[in-house]
């Protein structure tokens, strides 16, 4: 397994023919894209802290594909990644956006109230989200029965800092005291505490995973083969609340995650708390001096394109054995805009019909119309496994293309 080290200045000696990967066993966005011509035209380039042309497309060389999800084959190392390589990464994105162009700017439904811009940032910093939880319409009565837990996570980036596949040790350090003592501040319901991974047990680390609170182990190839994994442990860690229903995971594949959870199928009240935490934490980052990354056409920019725009994944563990097993399930997850994942993340197998279901767009959509989605999808899918269960038809219930 590849760790990432893409870097050679040597290689320029040989031609772009010789230098251009084995893609033919590939199925990734990266690969469909990449054209011996861009190879050749890219591989000389570099970002102002150093990234290239190889570091982007290791992980999509070193996993032609992924037996459960459509990868996309590259990462960003920095900001400026995806404008120095937009030849390649703006038909990436616009293949997994659902036809994204470069010309269009991120959606979203700007709501002054949340505008908390502090007057020394610039226009451009304003972060135009949609984080007002008020606009959610339901989302409090996904039937518990069926829905296990829900979560709300996203990402963010601290402008000027390289990317996971890319920073040093120096930048991974400086994420984590800047966000460490950022987060102490919290107060009330958002108190907490910061545990770095090289300060915890074996025991107490696993524990947290098979909670579904912390990120894997380096062990999932696409980060792996991203450089993601260098240095570990040092300087990564989770940060939580006292129970455990707001979380910060630092330096994972993104600088933050910003995560709220818990059991049941009350939406509504874990995007709340969504809101409430990442409009604090992002707040707690400027007056400390740090913008976000984000622009107008990719929204917060991200280590993965297909985290771009509003970097929002809402999901549920929600039982669907029948449904799962009903010819249309691929279809109706098509249709309502969802993907769904093993209940272990993303490199995890569904076992016994039990499935994490969440938002496949994160790009062109606003944070509100996600979770909204998500939450419209689940109710009806539910509504679907319950008909199915008594051995009734589902055809009636079939949804439109969203
Ligand atoms: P992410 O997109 O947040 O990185 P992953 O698929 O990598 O998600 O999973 C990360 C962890 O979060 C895993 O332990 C997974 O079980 C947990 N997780 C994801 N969604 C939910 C959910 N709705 N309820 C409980 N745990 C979840
Ligand atoms: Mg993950």
């Amino acid at each position: 397994m590849s760790f990432g080290n893409a870097h050679n200045s040597l290689k320029m000696k040989y031609t772009s023919e010789q230098e251009f990967p084995d893609l033919s066993k590939h199925n990734n966005h990266m690969s469909k894209v990449l054209t011996p011509a861009m190879y050749e035209q890219l591989r000389s380039k570099q970002t102002p802290s150093g990234f290239t042309l190889d570091d982007v497309i290791q992980t999509g060389v070193d996993n032609p594909g992924h037996p459960f999800i459509m990868t996309v084959g590259c990462v960003a190392g920095d900001e400026e990644t995806y404008e120095v390589f937009k030849e390649l990464l703006d038909p990436v994105i616009q293949d997994r956006h659902g036809g994204y162009k470069p010309t269009d700017k991120h959606k979203t439904d700007l709501n002054p109230a949340n505008l908390k811009v502090l007057p020394q940032y610039k226009p451009t910093d304003k972060h135009k989200t949609d984080l007002n939880p008020a606009n959610l319409k339901g989302g409090d009565d996904l039937d518990p029965d069926y829905v296990l837990s829900s979560r709300v996570r996203t990402g963010r980036s601290i402008r000027g800092i390289s990317l996971p596949p890319h920073c040093s040790r120096g930048e991974r350090r400086a994420v984590e005291k800047l966000s460490s003592e950022a987060l102490a501040t919290l107060s009330g319901d958002l108190k907490g505490k910061y545990y770095a991974l090289k300060d915890m047990t074996e025991a107490e680390q696993q524990q947290l995973i098979d909670d579904h609170f912390l990120f894997d182990k380096p062990v999932s190839p696409l980060l792996l083969a991203a450089g993601m994994g260098r240095d570990w442990p040092d300087a990564r860690g989770i940060w939580h609340n006292d129970n455990k229903t707001f979380l910060v995971w630092v330096n994972e594949e993104d600088h933050l995650r910003v995560i709220s959870m818990e059991k049941g199928g009350d939406m509504k009240a874990v995007f709340n708390r969504f809101c409430t935490g990442l409009t604090k934490i992002e707040n707690l980052l400027k007056e400390r001096g740090h913008a976000l990354m984000w622009n107008d056409h990719l929204g917060y920019v991200l280590t993965c394109p297909s985290n771009l725009g509003t970097g929002l994944r809402a999901g549920v563990h929600v039982k669907l054995p029948n449904l799962s097993k009903h010819d249309t399930f691929e279809e109706i997850l098509k249709r309502l805009r969802l993907q769904k994942r093993g209940t272990g993340g993303v490199d995890t197998a569904a076992v016994g019909g039990t499935f994490d279901i969440s938002n496949a767009d994160r790009l062109g959509f606003s944070e509100v119309e996600l979770v909204q989605m998500v939450v419209d999808g689940l109710k009806l899918m539910v509504e679907m496994e319950k008909k199915l269960e008594k051995g009734q038809s589902i055809d009636d219930l079939m949804p439109a293309q969203k």
